[in-house]
Formats: structure tokens, sequence, C-alpha cells
């Protein structure tokens, strides 16, 4: 259930003032900080299959690139607005700080339904989003990657355009492109691979072993599946996953007492993360319509599908055996319902620390792109591991030291390195 006045920008800010607050930030890097650098708003006409023109509309907002040049994605999605871009681009900003890569923090859309568009449609969003861009980003200026609805076709469409324009070969403009064509092998797996490495590490601080745990995830696309896939491999059982049903316009979850089957659930979901509900039902699923995934009497939660999803609505219906949250999606949980969350004394491994797998490994796909020279997959895994882990612990060791819950910690650390980055430049 949604809360009306849900805007995920000013619960962006909202985090950022407690650090402020906490780490006593004067009123200039406050007001920097809180705020984007930089924002463009536009329109991308497209002639549609049908000869129809219909307009598209786009955003890019540029949080802040003090440490380097900014990074994030753009998503295709009919919702999207330019609050979730702001929100998205400030969470890229403490995204690469904590995990302390050198890119700062940018974030991308258009609103659109790629279920209702054709391929041929969306190159021309695509083409259209970098035309009205082609000055403002580039490999060090900023830096796109995909994102919801959006893959390694779009990524590629996109740098051709920018090439074009550009009159040069830039592959280190885009990330998320296919491998091959300047992708780095590894990062289809790297945020969900990502959200387990953490979760490893925080079951060892909870002494937890991963296979006598259980776990219930929110989202079957490209974060759940990897994530899915890793925690199987270190012995853990998913008995939940969820997605979003398109015809139904509303959210199912696919339950199996004695855990999912990952390839199997594969074969029957479409490229939107959508399971198919006759066959799982064929499979023996039980297909609850909701967010039951919610309630499950798991050890761990990973929300992994979209942000404002955990509320003050329905906090309140996890289970007592829950220890850890694992937060896939980049904000699924509101300010109110992590309260409630905090007081549990439930562990949680927040967004911008657990999903940061994803821009870590675009960072290397950028240097490789860069470079022209290309990594194997598992020297690209072995480094994101080694990023993760360290990102992690510097995060525990911070919380476990001044008593303080693990969002506030990850924030505290990434926003104090940004904000020093603003003082050594001279801009505050
Ligand atoms: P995706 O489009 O591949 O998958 C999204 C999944 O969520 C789909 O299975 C969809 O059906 C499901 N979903 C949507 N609304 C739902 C609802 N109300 N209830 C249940 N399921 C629902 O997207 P993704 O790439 O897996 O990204 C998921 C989240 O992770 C987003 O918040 C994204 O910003 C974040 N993220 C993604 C990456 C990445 O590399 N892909 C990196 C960092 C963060």
């Amino acid at each position: 259930m949604k809360s009306e006045s849900f805007n995920p920008f000013a619960m962006a800010q909202a985090q950022f003032d407690r650090a402020a607050d906490f780490l006593n930030l004067d009123s200039a890097s406050r007001e920097l900080l809180r705020n984007p650098m930089r924002e463009y708003q536009f329109s991308i006409p497209v002639r549609m299959d049908d000869g129809s023109v219909k307009v598209f509309r786009g955003f890019r907002v540029q949080h802040n690139d003090s440490r380097g040049p900014g990074k994030g994605g753009i998503r295709f999605h009919p919702q999207e607005t330019i609050d979730t871009v702001r929100a998205l681009s400030m969470w890229m900003t403490w995204k690469c700080a904590v995990v302390d890569i050198p890119l700062g923090g940018s974030k991308g859309g258009v609103i659109c339904d790629p279920h209702n568009l054709t391929m041929r449609e969306q190159e021309l969003i695509c083409r259209g989003w970098v035309r009205q861009l082609s000055r403002d980003i580039g490999p060090l200026i900023d830096v796109p990657a995909p994102d919801v609805m959006t893959s390694s076709q779009h990524m590629l469409w996109m740098l051709d355009e920018y090439e074009t324009i550009h009159h040069m070969k830039l592959p280190g403009l885009i990330t998320g492109k296919p491998v091959g064509m300047g992708g780095s092998l590894g990062r289809t797996e790297a945020t969900g691979f990502g959200v387990i490495y953490t979760v490893r590490e925080a079951l060892k601080n909870l002494n937890l072993r991963a296979e006598s745990t259980s776990a219930s995830v929110q989202g079957f696309g490209n974060v759940a599946q990897y994530a899915i896939r890793l925690y199987n491999q270190l012995g853990g059982k998913v008995i939940c996953v969820s997605c979003w049903d398109q015809a139904d316009q509303k959210s199912y979850s696919f339950k199996k007492k004695d855990g999912v089957d990952l390839d199997a659930l594969l074969a029957i979901t479409d490229r939107f993360g959508g399971i198919d509900k006759t066959k799982a039902k064929d499979l023996g699923y039980d297909v609850l319509s909701g967010d039951v995934w919610i309630d499950q009497d798991v050890d761990i939660l990973m929300p992994c599908a979209l942000e404002n999803q955990i509320t003050a609505d329905n906090v309140g219906r996890i289970k007592g055996s829950v220890r850890l949250i694992a937060e896939g999606a980049n904000g699924p949980t509101t300010p109110e319902a992590d309260k409630e969350i905090s007081s549990k004394g439930i562990f949680i491994i927040p967004d911008f620390l657990a999903n940061a797998g994803g821009v870590t490994c675009s960072y290397f796909e950028q240097v490789q792109s860069n470079m022209n020279y290309y990594w194997e997959r598992d020297e690209v895994l072995g480094k994101l591991d080694v990023r993760m882990t360290s990102a992690f612990i510097a995060v525990n060791e911070l919380a476990a030291k001044r008593k303080l819950y693990m969002r506030d910690a990850a924030y505290f650390i990434a926003v104090n390195r940004v904000a020093q980055a603003c003082k050594e430049r001279g801009w505050v």
C-alpha cells in the first residue's frame, strides 16, 4: 500500500539532514549537498510506428561531482518524476562515496512504459535523450548506465548516438554495454552478487550460517535474480519472490516452502521480471496477490523492486524471525518504517551500500573502456568482492564503535567524504 504523501526527494533530504546534523556540517555545505548541482528537463519527440508523433519527457540530474564524473542509471518508467530522479541522483553520490570510488552522483529517466513501445520506438527515445544531453554528459563529465526497464541494448543505442555526434569512439561514455561492445564481464550479476557479498558479511556479524537461513525477496528482475543465485550458492533458501503483473496492474508473490527453484522460475519470467502466474501454479507455487513477501517467517528480507515498499502501513507485518534486511532496491524503506525497523533491532544493510555492486562494476567497466583493455570475469568479481566487503566492514565498524544504526553509519561515512571533497576543492 503506498502512502499518499510519499516524496522520494523529501525522504533523501531528510536522510541527508540527519547526517549533516551528526557531522555538524556548516550551512554552506548543507545547502550545497541537500540539492542537486544541475538538472536537465527536456522533451523527446518520437515518430511512432503508427505515424503519429508522441512527445516524451526526459530528465538528467547531476547531484554532486566533487569526487569525480557523475555516475547513474537511466530509468524508463511511466511514473517517473523529477523528484524521483533527484532522490536517486543524491543516493548515487552517497553510494559512490561509501564504496570509495572516484565518481559523483547522477541519475536520469524518461516518462514512458516500454511494455507499450516497440524496440524501434525505444531506440528513438534513447537517441533523442542523448541528443538533448550530448554536451552535458561524457566519459569525464557524467556517465549514464542502465536502470529499471533499460538494458545493454538501450545503452548501445545511446553510445552510438553520442559517438556519431562527437565523431569519435568513446566507449567510456556509458556503462552496462553488451560484453564484446565495451561491456564488462560480471556487470549483469554485479548488483545482485554485491547484495549477497554484504549479506554474507552481515550474517557473520550476526553469528548466522547462510545454510541455516531463509529469505523472502521482493522483485524478480536483474538484482533479485542474481542475489538469489549467489545466496543459493552460499546455501541459503529463498521461499518467496514477488513481481509486478502488468496485465493485472498489481503485484503477486510466489511461495514455495521448500525453496524456490531459480532456474525453473527464470524459464517462465519475461524480460521485465514478470513471472507467468499460470505456469508458476503448474510448478507448484502458491501465487498470492499483494505484498505477501513482507510477512514471511524468514531470517532475511530482500526488497529488490522499487522505492517506497516498506512503509508505515506494512512494516508492522514483518515477522519476529527477521534478523536482517538487505535493501537491493533504492529507497525501499520510508523513514517512518525505518524507525520501527531500527527500534526492533533488525540489522539493516542500507540500499546505497547493499546495491553498490552495480556502480562499482560500472566503474570497473569505465576503467576498462577508457583503457580499451578488458579483464576476465573472475578478476572483475574478485575486485568487486574486495570493494564491497571493505565498504561493509568500514560501515559496520563505525556502527559498532559509535552504537549507530547501519544506515546512519553509512550516511556519515559517505556524506563526510563528499563534504570533505567539496571543502578541499574550495567550493564551500
Ligand atoms: P528490473 O526492472 O530488472 O526488475 C524489477 C522487478 O521488480 C521486476 O521483477 C518487477 O516485476 C518487480 N516489481 C516492480 N514493482 C513491484 C511491486 N510493487 N511488487 C513486487 N515486485 C515489483 O529492475 P532491477 O534492475 O532489478 O532494479 C531493482 C531495484 O534495484 C531498483 O530500485 C533499482 O533502482 C535498483 N538498483 C538496480 C541496479 C542494477 O544494476 N540493476 C543497481 C542498483 C540499484
